[in-house]
């Protein structure tokens, strides 16, 4: 089987597929998660707006697949609480929010505390969340979602996909599906590093390229493109995300603290462009500063803006005035030549997804396995009860000197190949020290990243592996001591790292 496009769907389907014991390829054009699936808002949710659309049955799947995440991979995908103010002229009252919210815990099956919403007054709402203008402000709600680092999310998957026997290569662009008799049979592919051109031979293919097929598919009248952009702002008082309502047209976005940072987004805007040059509007920019400052007590500027990014969604066409009320649906389409092509969905629900393209391909094969990921643990997750394992190396980290705010975020972002960090850390103490002071990396973390990680160019592992480029303002001569920092893992001579550096500017 092969699959083009190594974002959350082309990830998903290679690891079930892989785990059920198909012999495997997936093929990405750039790196992994370099397109929408590192671009998302991050949330592992149900999607509370949905409910104004009755879209019941999306909800209710997302929130399943939530609670699994939650389960199966608790270093990866985190309880986060969200605050829903109320204020005098809001267009949902505490009745109204209420109701939804009450939906919203019944969809998910009654949470436990952790998760299930709650109801503030005034006074305790402004408490929680102090940096809210409180003039005409009635109280509030807060509720429980779940928050994951989406791009690493990808490649844990990647990984276990590997770990399982699949080949999977990044900088491997698909040129050509190739057909014998009407049938697709395989495709041509070319190596981005070597530029070397294979011939790839595979009874089934399957298309997870996101926007580019979408921009392809015959029946592109399905398909509807948007475009939403995410800033990164100053940390605000708080380790709660936070729902809001943009008083210029009504969409809901989002406040989150992400990494020390908190992010603003999204957009929702329609888009023709160019898929392989997605990028952030000025205008984008203005939206969002200006439906934040309507609820800020402290207004952020231009100059708060500390990074941004963007990214395409592809949704079902649909009559909705404004792409926000367009369906986040997901739908398994084949082209004549038995192509099977996935379009739409969302990184919360693209592993029951996969699942089904999974199920397709093992009934055209005559596979008799059913979908593996179901139950089962994430690859990188810790073998013991994870508060536990969170304790134990806690106490590790702080013998080592690592702070305990990296500690917690090295968690999350290795499972259990911390101990590999420690490992680095124990032979180089200087290793615990934070890379950028405002963000919680390490430099064994990066050597980690570059060592390991199928890092090709110094954005992979600038952008992604660590999103650094993304959450801090480096100067090129702060890229430029990473790029040396990691060079001899990566075999970099002198004019490769000016490169690596010049391809990382602005
Ligand atoms: C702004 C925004 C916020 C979002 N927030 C959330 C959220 O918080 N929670 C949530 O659940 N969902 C969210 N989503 C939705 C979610 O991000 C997407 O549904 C998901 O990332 C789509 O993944 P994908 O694998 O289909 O596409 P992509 O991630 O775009 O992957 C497609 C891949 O195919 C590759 N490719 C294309 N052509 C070729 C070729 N010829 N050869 C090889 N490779 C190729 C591309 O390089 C790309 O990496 C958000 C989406 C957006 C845009």
């Amino acid at each position: 089987m092969l699959v083009c496009g190594g974002g959350i769907y082309g990830a998903w389907t290679a690891y079930d597929a892989a785990l059920r014991g198909l012999k495997v390829a997936l093929v990405e054009q750039g790196d992994w998660a370099s397109a929408t699936s590192s671009a998302s808002s991050k949330l592992i949710h149900g999607g509370l707006r949905y409910l104004e659309t009755y879209d019941f049955k999306l909800v209710r799947k997302a929130l399943k697949e939530r609670r699994l995440l939650l389960q199966i991979a608790p270093h990866r995908v985190w309880p986060l609480r969200f605050g829903v103010p109320v204020y005098a002229d809001s267009r949902n009252g505490t009745l109204k929010l209420k109701a939804g919210l009450t939906l919203y815990d019944t969809l998910a099956g009654f949470p436990d505390g952790q998760m299930r919403h709650r109801h503030f007054g005034r006074a305790q709402f402004s408490d929680h969340f102090p940096f809210l203008d409180e003039a005409s402000l009635k109280g509030g709600f807060t509720y429980g979602d779940a928050q994951t680092d989406d791009a690493r999310l990808v490649l844990e998957l990647v990984a276990g996909a590997m770990a399982q026997g699949a080949v999977c290569v990044n900088y491997a662009k698909l040129l050509a599906w190739n057909e014998v008799r009407g049938q697709v049979c395989g495709a041509t592919v070319q190596d981005g590093v070597s530029g070397i051109t294979a011939q790839v031979r595979a009874r089934q293919c399957v298309s997870t390229a996101g926007p580019w097929m979408a921009a392809i598919a015959p029946d592109q009248a399905w398909c509807r493109l948007s475009r939403g952009i995410h800033l990164v702002m100053p940390a605000l008082q708080t380790g709660e995300a936070i729902l809001l309502t943009a008083k210029q047209d009504g969409r809901v976005f989002f406040i989150i603290p992400w990494y020390g940072r908190t992010l603003l987004g999204t957009t929702d805007t329609d888009y023709r462009g160019d898929v392989d040059r997605v990028v952030v509007e000025e205008e984008d920019v203005a939206y969002l500063l200006a439906a934040a400052n309507r609820y800020l007590k402290t207004g952020w500027t231009r100059q708060d803006v500390i990074g941004s990014y963007a990214g395409v969604r592809v949704m079902k066409q649909s009559d909705a005035a404004h792409p926000s009320d367009a369906s986040r649906d997901w739908e398994l389409k084949t082209t004549g030549n038995g192509l099977l092509y996935a379009i739409g969905g969302k990184l919360t629900s693209a592993r029951e997804d996969a699942a089904v393209i999974v199920d397709t391909v093992c009934t055209r094969s005559g596979v008799a396995a059913g979908c593996a990921t179901g139950g089962r643990d994430f690859p990188w997750k810790p073998p013991r009860k994870f508060e536990e394992w969170s304790d134990q190396t806690g106490a590790q980290a702080q013998r080592l000197g690592i702070d305990a705010e990296c500690a917690k975020w090295l968690r999350r972002r290795h499972g259990v190949r911390i101990e590999q960090i420690y490992r680095l850390v124990g032979e180089a103490p200087q290793l615990a020290a934070r890379i950028v002071p405002a963000l919680p990396f390490i430099h064994a973390d990066l050597l980690l990243c570059a060592r390991d990680e199928m890092v090709v160019h110094l954005a992979d592992l600038l952008r992604r592996r660590l999103p650094l480029l993304i959450l801090a303002r480096l100067d090129t001569a702060e890229v430029r001591r990473l790029a040396e920092l990691v060079a001899p893992v990566m075999g970099w001579d002198e004019d490769r790292i000016a490169r690596e550096v010049e391809a990382c500017g602005p």
